[in-house]
């Protein structure tokens, strides 16, 4: 009770959609299709006892229902295997299972009347009892594997029921009332159990049904958490945390660090609003990954906080490399527009580059912390490197 409450919250809490009836009986039928073909391997079993039985008795009428039984049979299996390939590929199924009832109807009417003939008919004790017990063991064993869809069983155990009900009572004297009793209590208490197995067969459908699609609402869920654990939500680029992560990886590998600072953005804040200023950072996020897509594929971005962006090039050779990378970075950012904008909004950003290996990452953040700050300095909307040693560094001759 504790499991299913708990799974009925899960339930509500993922956004699970509720599941519809006809989405259990469909997968029921499904199920019962596999399950029949082996019921139908098993029916030869009988049909042969009874026959090897009709050859000891040269019982003719036996033979007769024999055949009947082999045409239903196959009835069954063409019917099933129509309705089957119905449903894959997505037909109207209303009259193919129609037909299919109809056979098993036809098949469980056949072996009460193979059943009744037998205790008229053959006289000999032995091939009686053996042919009463196969033909009953038979019936149990296909109505249980009918049971989950009600429209299959029910058939089956009311065609053997009616012309059970009917030759004993209508037709034939000979039958003692123990006979009759034991047929129809048989009867009666196949119906409860194929009920109960037909409820407990519906639940569990639903319930597996429900851990199906919680499995996979968590494995959706959990691919997104991981992502957001990772990534900025508002640009989609790394976060800060992730960022380093990844760097720790590079170990000694040259990695060059651009530290990228958007120009008096609390102006833009001030002048357009917030909400202006988180699409200002979502667009430079944007540009500066379209701008690594084409420049710097392997290079890493993070937006570090606020309006500072950092981006790892461990794939660049020289610092020369990067200040370029740098350049192209600067561009795009002063080249962003949108027709929603301000006409007077206008964004810039300030970038310091430092080399160095990936294992000294805060020294080479210092430094392309320090070169940012100098090109803040020296008028913005620039890119600075950072010397050797982190000493004052030159501006970067703009691309023409
Ligand atoms: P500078 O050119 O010297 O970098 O000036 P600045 O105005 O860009 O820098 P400052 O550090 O003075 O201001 C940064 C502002 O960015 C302050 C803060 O309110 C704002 N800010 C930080 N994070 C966000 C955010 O996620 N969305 C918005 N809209 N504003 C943010
Ligand atoms: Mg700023
Ligand atoms: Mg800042």
């Amino acid at each position: 009770m504790a499991n299913a409450a708990h799974q009925e919250s899960l339930t509500s809490s993922l956004d699970i959609p509720a599941i519809e009836k006809q989405e259990v009986a469909h997968n029921l039928l499904v199920d019962g299709l596999e399950r029949r073909i082996a019921g139908q391997l098993s029916v030869i079993i009988p049909i042969a006892v009874i026959g090897w039985i009709a050859s000891q008795t040269s019982n003719s009428a036996l033979w007769i229902f024999l055949g009947l039984q082999l045409l239903t049979q196959l009835a069954i299996a063409v019917s099933s295997q129509w309705l089957r390939r119905a449903i894959e590929t997505g037909k109207s199924i209303t009259i193919r299972k129609n037909l299919w009832m109809m056979a098993e109807a036809s098949s469980g009417i056949i072996w009460a009347a193979m059943m009744l003939d037998v205790g008229t008919l053959i006289g000999g004790s032995d091939a009686v009892l053996t042919t009463w017990v196969t033909i009953l063991v038979t019936m149990v064993v296909s109505i249980l594997l009918a049971a989950p869809i009600a429209g299959i069983a029910f058939p089956l155990l009311g065609g053997f029921t009616a012309a059970g009900a009917a030759g004993i009572f209508l037709f034939d004297k000979d039958f003692s009332g123990f006979a009759q009793m034991a047929l129809i209590f048989m009867c009666v208490a196949l119906f409860i159990i194929a009920k109960a197995v037909n409820f407990q067969a519906h639940k569990s459908c639903r319930a597996g049904i429900e851990v199906e699609r919680l499995g996979q609402r968590l494995a959706e869920e959990l691919r997104r958490t991981s992502w957001l654990s990772q990534h900025d939500s508002l640009t989609g680029l790394l976060n800060r945390s992730a960022l380093q992560e990844r760097i720790a990886e590079l170990d000694d590998m040259q990695t060059p660090l651009i530290l990228l600072d958007i120009d008096h953005f609390k102006q833009i804040n001030d002048s357009y609003g917030h909400d202006q200023g988180d699409e200002v950072i979502a667009a430079v996020g944007a540009s500066i990954r379209e701008t690594l897509d084409k420049a710097a594929p392997d290079a890493l971005a993070a937006r570090w906080g606020g309006e500072e962006f950092i981006i790892a090039l461990p794939s660049c050779e020289t610092s020369s490399v990067a200040a370029d990378i740098a350049e192209r970075l600067r561009a795009a950012v002063a080249g962003l527009t949108h027709p929603d904008w301000p006409a007077r909004l206008r964004v810039t950003a300030s970038l310091g580059v430092a080399d160095g290996p990936a294992s000294a990452f805060s020294a080479t953040f210092k430094q392309a912390d320090s070169a940012m700050y100098e090109a803040k300095e020296q008028g913005r909307n620039r890119v600075v490197c950072a010397r050797d040693g982190g000493g004052k560094a030159p501006r970067v001759p703009r691309a023409a």
